[in-house]
Formats: C-alpha cells, sequence, structure tokens
C-alpha cells in the first residue's frame, strides 16, 4: 500500500503550484513555502504548447484553461517589416496549444489545491538531514519536517544554492519587455503567435483570453541596464518605429504601468538535481531562455513527473533518480536549444541578419520539426 509521505514544496511559483496539485492528486501530503506575502504572478502572458497542454489535461484543468485562454494555431516568424520567414502550425496535435494570462494559470493551479496547503511569507533558507527526514528551516525562524524536500524557487534558487553551491546564473546579454494591452492592431492574425527579428532586437504578439493582447520585445543590453529617462514606452517606440506597423501601435496603446522588464538567464545543464531526499523543479533546476517558450511548460512536465515517480516508488531516494534520470535529457535538450535560437537572435549586423533570413526561410521545415518534436512530447 502507498505509504503517506509529506512533501516540502519550497516556492509557489507555476512549477511549485503544479507540483502542490499533482502531488494532492496521487494522495500526498504536500506544503508549499512561499516568500511572497500574496499569491501573484507577473501581468504577462505565456504559450503552453500541446506538451504542457497534456499536463493540464492529466491535472483536469484543460477545459478551464481553454475557457479564460486562447486557442493557438500557427508560430510565425517574419522579417521586421513582416515578410514571413516560418509558419509553423501548432495545432495538429490531439491537444491544442493555448495562450494564457500567467496569473490565470497561476490562478487554476492555485484554487484545486486548499489553502492551508500554501503557507506565505516563508522565505527559505537551509536544511539539514534528520535521519531519513528532512529539515526546513526558514528564515523567520520556522523549522518544519518532512519525508522529501523539492525546490521549486526559481532561477535564483536557494535550494539550488545550499544543494549545489552559489554559483549565479548566466547573463545571456538580453532584456526583455513584456506589455499587455486591450488593443487588437489591424495586423494580428488570429490564432497565431507572430514573432519579427531584426538586428540585435524582436518582438512577438499573441492574443490571450478575454480579449487581452500579450507582447513582448528582446534586445541586447547590458545586464541591470536602466531604462531611458524618457521613459519604457517612448524608449520602446523609438527602437521599434519603422517596423511592422502593429508593433509600433501595441506599444503605443500600452499604459507604462504594463510594461515589465526583464533581463535573461539560463544556466548550462549540469547534474545532480538531487541529493538524497531532496530535488529541484523548474527554474531552479533548468532555467532556459524563452526562445523556444518552454520555461513554464517543462516546470509543467516536472511536476507531473516528480508526483508519479513518487507514487511509483515508496522510498524518495530511488524515486527522485528515477525523476532526474527521466527529466535530465529532456531539459537539457530545451536549455541547449533555447541558447542557439538566442544566438540567432543576437546578429546584429544587417548583412549577417539577411542572411539569417534567408537561412530561416531555406530551413523552414528543420525549424518547424524542430519545434515540432518538443511540442509532441508527452511526460
Ligand atoms: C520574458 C519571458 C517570457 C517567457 N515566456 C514563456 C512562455 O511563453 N512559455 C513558457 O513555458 N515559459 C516562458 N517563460 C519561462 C517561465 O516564465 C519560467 O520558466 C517559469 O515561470 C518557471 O516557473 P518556476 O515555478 O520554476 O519558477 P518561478 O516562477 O520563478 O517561481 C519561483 C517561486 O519561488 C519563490 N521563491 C524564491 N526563493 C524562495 C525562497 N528562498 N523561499 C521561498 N520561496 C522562494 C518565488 O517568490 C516564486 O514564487 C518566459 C520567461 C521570460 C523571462
Amino acid at each position: 500500500m502507498q505509504q503517506a509521505k509529506n512533501i516540502i514544496i519550497v516556492g509557489g511559483g507555476i512549477g511549485g503550484a503544479a507540483t502542490a496539485l499533482a502531488l494532492y492528486k496521487a494522495g500526498f501530503e504536500a506544503v508549499v513555502y512561499e516568500q511572497a506575502q500574496e499569491l501573484l504572478e507577473v501581468g504577462a502572458g505565456i504559450a503552453l504548447w500541446a506538451n504542457a497542454t497534456h499536463i493540464l489535461k492529466n491535472l483536469g484543468l484543460l477545459e478551464d484553461a481553454i475557457s479564460v485562454g486562447c486557442l493557438t494555431t500557427n508560430y510565425q516568424f517574419n522579417s521586421q517589416s513582416g515578410k514571413e520567414l516560418v509558419n509553423i502550425p501548432v495545432d495538429g496535435f490531439e491537444l491544442p496549444a493555448v495562450g494564457i494570462h500567467r496569473a490565470e494559470l497561476h490562478q487554476l493551479l492555485w484554487r484545486n489545491v486548499s489553502s492551508e496547503k500554501f503557507v506565505l511569507g516563508q522565505t527559505f533558507e537551509r536544511f539539514e538531514q534528520e535521519g531519513k527526514k528532512i529539515c526546513a528551516h526558514f528564515t523567520s525562524g520556522l523549522t518544519v519536517i518532512g519525508d522529501a524536500l523539492i525546490g521549486a524557487d526559481g532561477l535564483r534558487s536557494r535550494v539550488r544554492a545550499v544543494l549545489k553551491g552559489n554559483q549565479p546564473p548566466i547573463y545571456r546579454n538580453f532584456k526583455t519587455w513584456r506589455g499587455l494591452t486591450d488593443y487588437v492592431p489591424s495586423g494580428y492574425r488570429p490564432g497565431y503567435i507572430q514573432e519579427f527579428l531584426g538586428c540585435g532586437k524582436g518582438f512577438g504578439f499573441m492574443m490571450l483570453g478575454k480579449g487581452r493582447m500579450y507582447w513582448y520585445a528582446a534586445a541586447i543590453a547590458t545586464e541591470a541596464q536602466k531604462d531611458a529617462q524618457l521613459g519604457r514606452g517612448k524608449e520602446l517606440e523609438i527602437m521599434f518605429q519603422d517596423w511592422f506597423a502593429s508593433i509600433p501601435e501595441l506599444i503605443r496603446a500600452t499604459d507604462e504601468a504594463d510594461i515589465l522588464t526583464t533581463d535573461l538567464y539560463d544556466r548550462a545543464p549540469t547534474q545532480p538535481w538531487s541529493k538524497q531526499n531532496i530535488t529541484l523543479l523548474g527554474d531552479a533546476a533548468h532555467p532556459m531562455l524563452p526562445t523556444m517558450g518552454q520555461g513554464a511548460c517543462t516546470a509543467l512536465e516536472d511536476a507531473f513527473v516528480v508526483a508519479k515517480c513518487l507514487k511509483d516508488q515508496p522510498d524518495p531516494i530511488a524515486a527522485f533518480q528515477e525523476y532526474e534520470f527521466l527529466r535530465f535529457p529532456r531539459t537539457k535538450l530545451i536549455v541547449e536549444q533555447s541558447l542557439r535560437s538566442g544566438k540567432m537572435g543576437e546578429l546584429n549586423n544587417p548583412f549577417a541578419v539577411a542572411l539569417r533570413n534567408t537561412f530561416m526561410k531555406l530551413m523552414r521545415t528543420p525549424i518547424s520539426n524542430s519545434f515540432m518534436s518538443l511540442q509532441a512530447y508527452r511526460a
């Protein structure tokens, strides 16, 4: 018979929330300890490909996600002026791709687990083994004991630092801007994610549910580069003024307060992720550039697989070894592929960019296949 296990989850982002739900559905007692005082996600969108909607289906959330999101049919890459380079149909699987607001996804996950399983305002500090148990200490002085601990505490994971040493993530020379608006530009093609590639910068937009447009921009920048004095919106308007007309339209239609900036980092994939009854998940284990749109999707996969391993294998040490064995090769591939895609975006002389665009047109089938093979995976 399945032994009841108490699992400590550190971090309540998309990865931690999905893990809590997957474990709850598998019959475990899992409690999430989150440093934030409130459960909030940033105001931005996310693309969930078929490999991730497969997990939502297994968690019983797919219909709800479709009802608050927007079905995505194509992922289209264009030159900065809007000439199509590659057009990838993403609606050919047995499961849909969905564009969704991050907060909507987060709420779907949270709402299906009882609120006493989330302890807010607790910042994890360190752990120690106590026989077969794990003891987690928080900066507040709180100490909790469990049978296993999962670090889902993101890019700068403290659990990872205690487990593997405190190596900083690698800055990949890009700054991003993300915006939300109700304005739908005339150049929007329903169901499409439209991405535009230029010299050392790029722009993309897609529809989320409830009539909201989500857009994102990326440009080569030094780490922690400050906003221009004239403000984020004006800076972007100047950067993209002569691009495909929908882009300056979207920027102008967005309130400055609804534009977020984030520097882009990843880590070279390394093992181990697990030590005895402690493991890592999501960005804590395998942070990646967002160029393949797979960071949150793979965190959902991790959540499902770790719960399955714990269910199949009563010993958490063996379960975490199996989880890492299953997840490391897949996520390594995606981290590396995302970095290679990022390098293509780094080209910033017009000759190299023209060559890249020609290359993309010639290579549309292999490019399309590489996206599709990631989305075809079923955890
Ligand atoms: C510009 C951009 C666009 C993206 N677009 C996509 C996309 O379209 N599709 C996609 O799949 N992915 C996308 N991603 C990636 C995705 O956002 C991440 O991979 C995903 O959010 C990782 O989830 P996580 O739960 O592992 O980490 P996080 O979301 O970072 O959550 C970590 C949680 O842990 C908490 N925490 C941290 N430290 C502690 C501590 N010491 N104690 C307690 N709690 C702690 C944090 O407060 C946070 O709530 C994008 C990322 C960026 C930057």
